[in-house]
């Protein structure tokens, strides 16, 4: 759990914090099975006074483990985001029910943070832009070699399955 005290900042009109933190990524309660990070995340940022609002700016940045869309090498990739979001005091009024919100002074930035590192992971990932995948008919990586087979009616798909097969 990662908690900012912000006793300091309320008491100014343009008060600010900066933050820089190495966390494991169970620090930010991630499991393997949420983003398969690999080594730390970083996280740098500053939390503002806005008046009847704490602003949390943060950058975090990880290395993620992931698996190929195309020809299904594993490779590790940077991923980076930037979060912007709006905490507000338990007690305010009005405020949306998903809003983030803070008590007694302590503003628990971890849910803001993992929502916003796992926000920016697509949905597949690729080694290269370029990947020119697996053949789907003999599974051939055809970044690494070429082959003859007729290839225009097969689901890439199962190309990706004849792959797992054999390995
Ligand atoms: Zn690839
Ligand atoms: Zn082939």
């Amino acid at each position: 759990m990662i908690k900012l005290n912000v006793v300091e900042i309320k008491k100014k009109l343009v008060g600010e914090k900066y933050f820089r933190f190495e966390l494991e990524p169970k620090e930010l309660n991630l499991t393997p099975d949420d983003l398969p990070i690999v080594g730390k995340i970083v996280v740098e940022g500053n939390l503002a006074n806005g008046g009847d609002v704490l602003l949390l700016h943060a950058v975090i940045k990880a290395c993620v483990a992931r698996q190929c869309g195309r020809c299904l090498k594993e490779f590790q990739a940077a991923t980076q985001a930037e979060i912007l979001e709006k905490f507000y005091p338990a007690d305010a009024h009005g405020i949306e029910k998903d809003a983030y919100t803070y008590e007694y002074d302590v503003v628990d930035i971890t849910e803001a943070l993992r929502e916003g590192l796992l926000l920016v992971e697509p949905i597949s990932a690729l080694c290269k832009e370029d990947c020119r995948g697996l053949c789907p008919v003999c599974g051939i990586d055809r970044n690494l070699a070429s082959c003859t087979c007729e290839t225009d009616t097969i689901d890439p798909r199962l190309a990706a399955l004849k792959q797992l097969l054999k390995n």
